[in-house]
């Protein structure tokens, strides 16, 4: 069928690259893999092109192709932006209806059911993990999450010109749902991230239909109370207690941190990880060492593999069209033949 009152595939490229969503970006994630110059050339391309990016990236489609309007995405729910000084860039906002998009889909394909959080405090959680005989890091995080109910997953394909956030929680038809947008292989630093945002589910932060992004989540000059309550949280689910600092001398290498954080995790039951970064927090010029100390800690670590790896063990794939299994499995980095059905 063709639509006559509509834009050419250019001028649609054009305006989304106008909003931050590069011709390469929308080539690449907004349109499927058979997607060719060809198909661009067909009578209903814009038509076509639009319905897969409209349903990509949460994007109205009549905004996508009416030549008088401006690509608009849908509105669902109220997002609460975690920033000093509560200016909003629209282009955080995208990262915010991209991540949210993948959520969606996320919690269509989740198996398990939600057992509310809400009121649980970060001791009860850790003392869940110790009784288990294991200390709390990452791994026994996504493992507690996955009990309860509470998709988690990392998703870092933005555009490169947008704002991007660390984490953000979001109500997902009734249920959390934990997103974890830092690009870093240390599971270490993601299990903080995943830590905070659980502490803004247990402490009842997140309201229905509401969104909390945290574009960045600093432990220094915090101005919002829920931001030093999820941090206090987390602190106290990773370290054991919300104040929890460990001591070293002023200054330290590498290697030392490394071999001290093993001891003192060792005599705590914490994560030699944890310890390490716990170096760097308060001090920005520290941030290097507790980086190499990590380092030699961790290894070859690869945490956003390591999440979606243990999500997708809790997705029901088949619940999905082809086109939303394919862009699913391209946002969550997971091989496709592995996923689809
Ligand atoms: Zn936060």
């Amino acid at each position: 069928m063709a639509v006559t009152n509509s834009i050419n595939i250019s001028t649609l490229y054009a305006r989304l690259n106008q909003m931050g969503l590069s011709k390469n970006f929308v080539r690449e994630n907004g349109l499927p893999e058979w997607w060719t110059e060809e198909c661009e050339t067909l009578p209903d391309a814009t038509i076509t092109a639009a319905a897969y990016i409209s349903r990509r990236f949460n994007l109205e489609f009549q905004s996508l192709i009416t030549p008088e309007s401006q690509p608009t995405f849908q509105q669902f729910t109220k997002t609460c932006y975690k920033k000093v000084d509560h200016h909003v860039l629209p282009e955080i906002s995208i990262a915010s209806h991209l991540g949210r998009r993948v959520a969606e889909l996320v919690v269509k394909t989740y198996t398990k059911e939600y057992q509310p959080i809400a009121g649980i405090t970060a001791y009860q959680i850790r003392e869940e993990i110790i009784n288990l005989g294991k200390v709390v890091n990452l791994e026994t995080l996504l493992n507690f999450c996955g009990k309860y109910g509470i998709p988690v997953f990392h998703f870092a394909r933005f555009p490169k010109t947008v704002k991007k956030f660390y984490g953000m929680v979001t109500d997902c038809i009734s249920k959390p749902v934990v997103v974890i947008g830092l690009q870093d292989l240390s599971p270490s630093r993601l299990a903080f991230i995943l830590a905070h945002e659980l502490g803004h589910i247990a402490l009842n932060h997140l309201k229905a239909g509401e969104t909390i992004n945290d574009e960045e989540i600093k432990l220094d000059d915090v101005q919002n109370n829920d931001e030093c309550a999820a941090n206090e949280f987390a602190i106290e689910l990773l370290l054991g207690k919300s104040d929890q600092v460990y001591y070293f001398p002023q200054s330290m290498k590498a290697e030392s941190l490394a071999l001290s954080a093993r001891e003192k995790a060792k005599r705590d039951h914490n994560d030699p990880g944890a310890i390490a970064w716990n170096y760097g927090w308060y001090k920005k010029n520290r941030f290097g060492v507790a980086r190499k100390a990590v380092n030699l800690i961790e290894k070859n670590e690869n945490a956003p593999k390591m999440i979606n790896q243990q999500l997708s063990q809790l997705l029901d794939w088949d619940c999905l069209s082809e086109d939303n299994q394919e862009y699913l499995a391209l946002a969550l980095k997971l091989d496709g033949d592995k996923v689809g059905g």
